[in-house]
């Protein structure tokens, strides 16, 4: 059975990815903190597997850069402080 979740604290009100608290949008689809249809949700734990692989994000507007750690590379595709777009350079630590 599936449970949907309406929880958003934290979250983007468009994907419901998580969003740092300094954040100001959502790093995954670009949406402003706050914004969104805040649908409820399906809350599953998404499982990726693969080589622990770097991600570095440097942003074409502001500059903001900052690094990821995990399985794959970060998904993200926008800053989170002004919304630009990103530059991304994933390095497998195999
Ligand atoms: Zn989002
Ligand atoms: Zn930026």
């Amino acid at each position: 059975m599936k449970k949907l979740s309406t929880d958003y604290k934290g979250r983007c009100g468009k994907c419901h990815a998580m969003i740092g608290e300094n954040d100001m949008f959502c790093r995954y689809c670009g949406t402003p903190k706050g914004k969104g249809l805040f649908l409820p949700y399906e809350n599953v734990m998404e499982c990726v597997y693969g080589p622990p692989t770097t991600t570095t994000h440097t942003c074409r507007e502001c500059g903001h850069s900052w690094k990821v750690h995990g399985l794959c590379e970060d998904r993200a595709r926008f800053c989170p402080k002004c919304g630009g777009g990103l530059d991304t350079e994933s390095v497998c630590e195999l």
